[in-house]
This record gives C-alpha cells, sequence and structure tokens, in this order.
C-alpha cells in the first residue's frame, strides 16, 4: 500500500486466547438438540482495519457480544457483508477437519468487501487463521453424518460517524453453529412460490455480492410465500432487457439458492441442466460452481449457464419435460422442489419421480462425499 499501512493480516500474527474450561459448553450428548444458527461454538475469530493504521493483529478469542458505535454505518447504512462455509468432520481414517473449498468463500468475500468501500486482505492469509480458528474450537465440529460447523464470517464498518461515506473502520468477525443435517431422511421436494412482480436484484444492482441489503427486503416475501401459498422460498425473476423480450420473466435465483432446471427434449429425449448465467444479478453460488463442474464431468447430458423463462418452463411442464428442478446452497447443499406456484394460484409441477434415478440425489451424493472425505477431492482442505 502506498501509505505504508498493511494491505493484509497475517495468519502468523495471530493471538490466540483460549476461554477457561469451566465456561465452554461442550456439543450435547445428544446431537439433535442442535438447531440453525442458534448453537454457537467457544471461540470466534476478529480483526479490525482503520484506515489510518490498516490491518490490527487478528485474533482468536472467547465468544462475546459486539460493542459497536450507534453511528456504526453498519446499522445505518447496510455497510456489512457476510459468507457462509463450512467445516466437517472427516469419515475417512485421519479423521481431520475439512474445508470445502475454501478459497471460493474467501475470494467471494473480498469481493462483497470491495463493493462496499471496505478494505481488502489476502485470502491464504485469512484461511491461515480460520485454521487456526478450527483447530481450538474442532471439537465443537459434530462428528455424525450429515452434521457440520457453519462458519459465518462476516464484515461490518464502524466508523463512529453518520456521514454517508467509505467506512474508515471496520472489523471482520468469525462465528461458528454447530449444525445438523438439513433433511433428516431424503432430500424433501418442497413448493416454491415464482414471484413475477417483485426483483431481488437488477443489472447493474448488488445481486452478486453477499452483503445485507439483498436480505433483509426478502423476508416480507419470505412471509407471505409462507403464510398464502405455504412456500419455503421464493424464486425471484426478472424481465428481459431486450425490447422483444420485455413482458417475458426469467429465473434469476431464490433468496438463498441458486436454482437449477433439468429438461428434456420431448422428440430427441435429450437432456438438458440450466442455470442462470452469472451475469451480476445473481450470487456465484459455491455449490452451483460445484454441480456444473462435477455434470460436466459426468458428461450424461447437456450443461448450459443460460438465461430460461418462466415461459419456457412452462412449455417444459405443460409437456411433461420439466424433470426436475432443484436449488442449491451450502445450507442444503441441493433441495429439490416439486412445484413453482404463481402469485394466481397456478402451479407448474415437475414431472413426478418415475422411479428413475434422480440426479438430484447422484449430486447430493457425490457433494457430500467429498466434504466428510469418504472420497478423496481437491476440493477438500484439511485444516
Ligand atoms: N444465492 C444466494 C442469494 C445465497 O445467499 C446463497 C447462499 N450463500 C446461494 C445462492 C448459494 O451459494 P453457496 O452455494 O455458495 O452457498
Amino acid at each position: 500500500e502506498s501509505d505504508g499501512q498493511p494491505g493484509t493480516f497475517y495468519a502468523r500474527d495471530l493471538e490466540i486466547k483460549v476461554d477457561s474450561p469451566e465456561n465452554i459448553k461442550p456439543l450435547p450428548e445428544d446431537l439433535t438438540e442442535l438447531s440453525f444458527g442458534k448453537d454457537f461454538s467457544p471461540h470466534v475469530f476478529k480483526v479490525c482495519w482503520s484506515a489510518a493504521k490498516g490491518w490490527g493483529t487478528p485474533k482468536v478469542k472467547p465468544f462475546e457480544s459486539l460493542s459497536i458505535h450507534p453511528a456504526a454505518p453498519v446499522i445505518h447504512y447496510g455497510v456489512g457483508c457476510f459468507e457462509g462455509m463450512k467445516a466437517y468432520a472427516s469419515e475417512s481414517e485421519e479423521g481431520d477437519i475439512l474445508l470445502f473449498r475454501p478459497d471460493m468463500n474467501l475470494k467471494r468475500f473480498n469481493f462483497s468487501m470491495s463493493r462496499l468501500s471496505l478494505p481488502a486482505f489476502d485470502e491464504k492469509e485469512f484461511l491461515g487463521c480460520l485454521k487456526r480458528m478450527l483447530q481450538v474450537d474442532k471439537d465443537h465440529v459434530p462428528r455424525a453424518p450429515g452434521y457440520s460447523l457453519y462458519l459465518r464470517p462476516f464484515a461490518a464498518g464502524t466508523t463512529a460517524t453518520l456521514g454517508v461515506a467509505p467506512p474508515a473502520d471496520c472489523e471482520i468477525n468469525v462465528i461458528a453453529c454447530p449444525v445438523g443435517p438439513y433433511y433428516a431422511g431424503g432430500l424433501v421436494p418442497i413448493d416454491v412460490l415464482l414471484d413475477e412482480d417483485h426483483v431481488r436484484a437488477f443489472p447493474g444492482g448488488t445481486g452478486q455480492y453477499k452483503v445485507g441489503g439483498n436480505y433483509a427486503p426478502t423476508l416480507q416475501h419470505l412471509q407471505r410465500a409462507s403464510k398464502e401459498f405455504d412456500c419455503k422460498q421464493v424464486l425471484y425473476t426478472l424481465p428481459g432487457q431486450e425490447a422483444s423480450t420485455l413482458n417475458e420473466r426469467y429465473v434469476a435465483e431464490c433468496g438463498a439458492m441458486n436454482m437449477f432446471f433439468l429438461l428434456e427434449n420431448g422428440a430427441s429425449g435429450e437432456r438438458e441442466l440450466v442455470t442462470p448465467p452469472l451475469d451480476g444479478t445473481i450470487l456465484a453460488g459455491v455449490t452451483r460452481d460445484t454441480i456444473l463442474q462435477l455434470c460436466g464431468e459426468w458428461d450424461d447430458f447437456k450443461v448450459s449457464e443460460r438465461m430460461i423463462s418462466v415461459r419456457e418452463i412452462e412449455e417444459h411442464a405443460s409437456e411433461g419435460n420439466l424433470v426436475e428442478v432443484f436449488g442449491s446452497g451450502t445450507a442444503c447443499i441441493i433441495q429439490p422442489i416439486k412445484c413453482l406456484v404463481k402469485d394466481n394460484g397456478a402451479r407448474i409441477n415437475v414431472r413426478e419421480n418415475t422411479g428413475e434415478d434422480k440426479l438430484s440425489d447422484k449430486i447430493y451424493k457425490a457433494i457430500t462425499d467429498i466434504q466428510y472425505g469418504r472420497v478423496k477431492h481437491r476440493w477438500s482442505e484439511s485444516i
């Protein structure tokens, strides 16, 4: 950096303060008592930055509440962003703790921070700190199939001023939650509300960043989807961008999942897996990228990143050629969808399972095999 301030913090500078044993609550004997996002591991990571001094000393310390000035820009102007990733207890003989493609999450974190005028960091150094934090709390990574330690890195602008300006101070924290399997039995398909009225993001906006401002406005839609349509998620769409497509709606993503459609050509029987392209309006999901790469390697059907309109989906559904629809994300890996419900109550039904092997099951197994170390893979990173 030109002003001589450090452009990153370093893992070798990490200071670790371990909590006294009597303060540390072990994982519950009965892991089913864990509920998502409500139980926290005993230690956190924290590093502060200021424009004057650059990055401070990174620390791992006992869990504590934050203390920030009430004028902090994170509170008023949404100068905050976050990540979501998981650490898994390997089922291999080594039994190590594994991270899944952490480089992608940390790169996306830097990307989100830059959009909010927050400082950059070196992703390898951050990963080094994260590994040390996990070593401290390794007994809080639950060792059972489907369980993991969910990591929530977040950044917040903290300067004590109401001025609308790039923050002169910020902090990054990482908190961690032991979590159970998203699905108790097999994958359970859900109904999703297909929203053709609202947008979550728009061209030139912030859809591709994991900033808090993308999520708060979706909560009202989620509430309505649940109350009025008994749907667990909202699928957002966007109008076409050309004069001829302005009246079409194209699929974007759900509030926290990318979307996949497995289509069949009625005449040839050929299949195509379609997901919307990374045009800046949707989040570049780690799971999304993983699915695209795996399916590309399997080479069983065509894989396309392209726009897909509601009309095209409806046409396939009416001919019984909408074979599978699923969402993807770190929390669930795969969320099969059985029906897209429109605002007027019309239902777009996905083809019923005819007993054939499901692509969603195959992908779920392939990804979890890597995450839990049943299959060795370059995407697994041991701590
Ligand atoms: N879209 C949005 C808006 C999300 O918040 C998430 C969750 N991070 C995803 C997609 C899925 O991304 P990933 O596979 O990286 O979890």
